[in-house]
């Protein structure tokens, strides 16, 4: 569901945020349309937890780009679901070498990871009177997660507004964009600061490296996530 299909239906949003491109493409995106946001960090035992360490230095940037950003930037929430790591044995939670399974999905993939993250936020908005949710999750060119899918994250709005009987909407920015439209998309709502606060802060890598910096910001280049976010890069700034 995008944001052209509902307006807010209320002026306070909770971003899903883990500290990477895309999450923080998307706090930015309810910073320029809700008046209070939330921010919602998952920590289940990644590879790459260095990304939860990113969040607090993205949501401090982020506040300097904008005065208003600053004024509606709310709360950081962090919740532990160690038992996501512990029932999902994946290459994102355990060390192992990064691969394509039999049925097509690469090995990184945390089954019903978005269903859990979703529903956890939506319990925690319900605390917190919110009913705007926002995710990065996108069908465009992700690596063929079903719980990315648009269909997913409609059923899963629907069951959370019938389960917990509010109107939730879930707002999915960049569910048709691709990863160069996403940059682009971080340039048109915070221009060259915000593109240059996410390479030099947020965090993609699935093997959790920041040790060699790109173009497009820290990552070991080769896993799934590096190439996804460097080819986007490259198709937004074409290399000289
Ligand atoms: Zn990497």
């Amino acid at each position: 569901m995008t944001a052209d299909d509902k307006p807010p239906l209320s002026d306070s949003a909770l971003v899903l945020f883990s500290g990477g491109q895309d999450s923080t493409t998307c706090l930015a995106w309810a910073l320029t349309r809700f008046s209070r946001v939330e921010t919602l960090g998952f920590d289940y035992g990644q590879r790459h937890r260095v990304e939860l360490e990113r969040r607090a230095a993205l949501r401090e940037g982020i506040a300097r780009i904008s005065p208003a950003w600053r004024e509606r930037l709310g709360e950081d929430h962090t919740i532990s679901i160690e038992a996501l790591g512990a029932i999902s044995d994946t290459a994102l939670t355990r060390e192992a070498e990064i691969a394509m399974n039999v049925d097509g999905l690469p090995n990184t993939f945390v089954p019903g990871r978005n269903l859990l993250f979703l529903t956890f936020a939506a319990a925690l908005a319900y605390r917190r009177s919110i009913l705007d949710l926002v995710g990065g999750m996108c069908e465009t060119d992700y690596s063929g997660y079903p719980d990315c899918r648009d269909g997913t994250i409609r059923a899963m709005a629907q069951a959370l507004s019938l389960g917990m009987d509010r109107a939730f909407v879930i707002h999915t920015p960049l569910m048709w964009i691709d990863k160069a439209a996403t940059w682009r998309l971080a340039q048109e709502l915070g221009g060259d600061a915000l593109v240059q606060l996410i390479v030099e802060e947020s965090h993609t890598c699935y093997l959790g490296e920041r040790g060699r910096p790109f173009d497009w910001g820290y990552g070991c280049g080769e896993c799934p996530a590096c190439q996804l976010r460097a080819a986007g890069w490259e198709r937004f700034i074409p290399p000289d």
